[in-house]
């Protein structure tokens, strides 16, 4: 590609509500231009690191026998309402009306589409399993739409549907797309781990892993041994010492029973007993509803719950609904966070916004919390430590050796278990060899393809621009002519440009008539991976040689070796 001809808008300033160096440098390179919040164009050049990426996801799916399809945007959401999904999901839903007032919904993921089409295209358990895969854009009316590509409200997504006769073949099913994961990632020059995650109300144990870009503007907290492999997000983590923790349920303040709305609860005694769990040190657990909304707070036993990241450790975007004052001046207990538990922990979804507006969220009938929410997620069999607090330096639950370091992570990728939440739902069932129908069961995974550019450049960035891995580079090689106006200089460029491309490397050529400075700031920002610039020694065949990971690493060498230098 010559540069002259390729519409390409560096800019030297950063846009001034770009917080983060991805969101900067994808703006400056002028891979993307932005729309409205969390809408934006992929320019020419950011169109290929797309395509790359997405490429790579596509090898890797077919090689783990996924098939790939096309699924609409635009669903009917009849559908979001069979499954249940149409309310629960909440503002994050796109919803419109056709000229006819049907209404629909833009799908911003796709269980409800796939097991509907599945549910007509397969009966019988000699086409199982089958695992489906779409790479789409996808649409959500984020909250907070931000860091350019990180948080997009319209963007590009990979998602991935497992049907499988039973919860053995749903196992391999699972691990295969992990392990295609691991692939992509790597493939991607990404430093990422795969994490245990929450499962909230759907999946069973070890159901799911979250793939995590390494990077502090991460907006999840990982929870790693030093030791040995184990690896949680914050939501989800234990640690050798968590079963010291219980969870709030909405039983009122232990410590003022005049508070309270349970009367058969008054005792911590009484209310692990009622959850069904042991303990073996609580020395205090203080639940209590502020404002007619539960607001549950977790105390671990031997720490103050000023010390407790509450926010940390759910991991959950909060809703202010009470002030941690009027909380602290109430319970007269330094506070250091109030506020629902986020709308990925089913118990408390009657205290999502969609609740609150609903008026489902009330605290002062009697036994309100222990009748509607304690069976909204079964209670009986909550574990111990549900709502954990770990913290830094925490023996590590699975080895004796290590301890827990948290790092910050950026969800790329997520694995889940889904088993017949869908397919029973939705009627998805097969015929097995007795004749009997049953249903099926589903995973799901998906990937932000578009996701993968922003952590990518996060970790792959200097002062001057981009870095890019060989894999994701939107070309392989820049070459530069130091002036424009020097035919030996041109005609050498010339050459090898015309060489390079024979070979099937991706080359782009700046021919712009531009000062050297400018080229070459151009070219760090851009940030392709090897870069040749051909200057006042181009009469004798010599070139100078450099990578962008090694800016300080220059080196002159025959024309001839350009290859074997690249390859
Ligand atoms: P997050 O926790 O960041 O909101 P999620 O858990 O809601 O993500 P999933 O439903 O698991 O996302 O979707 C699969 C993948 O899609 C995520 O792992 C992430 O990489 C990507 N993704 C989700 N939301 C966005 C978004 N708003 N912009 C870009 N990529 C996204
Ligand atoms: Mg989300
Ligand atoms: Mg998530
Ligand atoms: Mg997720």
């Amino acid at each position: 590609m010559r540069q002259s001809k390729l519409l390409l808008n560096t800019l030297r300033e950063s846009p001034g509500d770009a917080e983060t160096a991805s969101h900067q440098l994808l703006l400056r390179a002028g891979l993307i231009r932005q729309l409205a919040a969390g809408i934006y164009t992929y320019m020419p050049l950011g169109r290929r690191v797309l395509r790359k990426a997405e490429q790579i996801v596509r090898e890797e799916m077919d090689r783990a026998g996924a098939l790939e399809l096309l699924m609409p945007a635009l669903q009917p959401a009849e559908l979001w309402q069979e499954s249940g999904r149409y309310e629960v999901y909440g503002p994050e839903l796109m919803r419109l009306s056709d000229r006819h007032g049907r209404e629909f919904a833009l799908g911003p993921t796709h269980e409800e589409v796939i097991t509907t089409l599945v549910k007509q295209e397969i009966n019988s358990y000699r086409k199982l399993p089958v695992t489906l895969y779409q790479i789409q854009t996808k649409y959500r009316d984020e909250r907070r739409p931000r860091f350019g590509l990180l948080r997009g409200r319209e963007f590009l997504m990979k998602d991935a549907y497992s049907f499988d006769k039973d919860f053995e073949g749903l196992d391999r099913s699972y691990w295969e797309m992990y392990h295609a994961y691991h692939r992509i990632f790597e493939r991607c020059g990404m430093n990422f781990r795969a994490v245990e995650a929450d499962a909230g109300a759907i999946g069973g144990e070890g159901g799911t892993h979250e793939f995590m870009a390494l990077a502090e503007i991460g907006e999840d907290t990982i929870a790693a041994c030093t030791c040995c492999d184990y690896a949680a997000n914050l939501e989800k983590a234990e640690s050798g010492s968590s079963s010291k923790f219980i969870i709030g349920t909405g039983t009122g303040n232990l410590e003022k029973p005049e508070k309270f709305h349970t009367p058969n609860i008054k005792t911590i005694d009484q209310l692990v007993a009622s959850l069904g769990v042991k303990t073996t040190e609580i020395l205090k657990t203080i639940v209590f509803v502020a404002d007619g909304t539960l607001v549950a707070v977790v105390i671990r036993g031997d720490q103050e719950i000023n010390e407790l990241k509450v926010k940390n450790f759910l991991g959950a975007e909060m809703i202010e609904i009470a002030d941690p004052a009027d909380v602290q001046a109430w319970t007269g207990v330094p506070v250091g966070f109030v506020g629902p538990h986020g709308l990925n922990l089913p118990i408390l979804l009657d205290h999502t916004a969609a609740g609150m507006e609903q008026g489902i969220a009330g605290a002062n009938e009697l036994d309100y919390h222990y009748r509607h929410l304690v069976p909204a997620r079964d209670m009986k069999q909550a574990k111990i430590g549900d709502f954990r607090t770990v913290k830094e330096g925490d023996p590590c639950p699975r080895c004796e050796e290590g301890t827990l370091k948290y790092y910050r992570g950026i969800e790329v990728g997520h694995v889940f278990k889904l088993g017949t939440k869908y397919s029973a739902k939705l009627g998805a069932t097969y015929l097995d060899a007795s004749g009997q129908a049953q249903s099926m069961i589903m995973g799901c995974y998906g990937i932000g393809v578009s996701r993968i550019l922003s952590a990518v450049i996060e970790q792959n960035h200097d002062d001057n621009g981009i870095i890019w891995p060989l894999a994701l580079a939107p070309y392989q090689v820049h070459l530069i002519p130091v002036s424009h106006n020097d035919e030996t200089q041109m005609q050498l460029a010339m050459n090898l440009y015309r060489l390079l491309q024979e070979k099937g490397i991706e080359v782009l050529l700046d021919d712009r008539d531009e000062r050297a400075g400018v080229k070459f700031k151009d070219a760090d920002l851009i940030g392709l991976p090897a870069r040749i610039v051909i200057g006042k020694d181009a009469g004798q065949g010599w070139v100078e040689f450099a990578e962008r990971r090694t800016p300080g690493i220059k080196t002159t060498i025959p024309v001839e070796e350009v290859l074997e230098r690249i390859r």
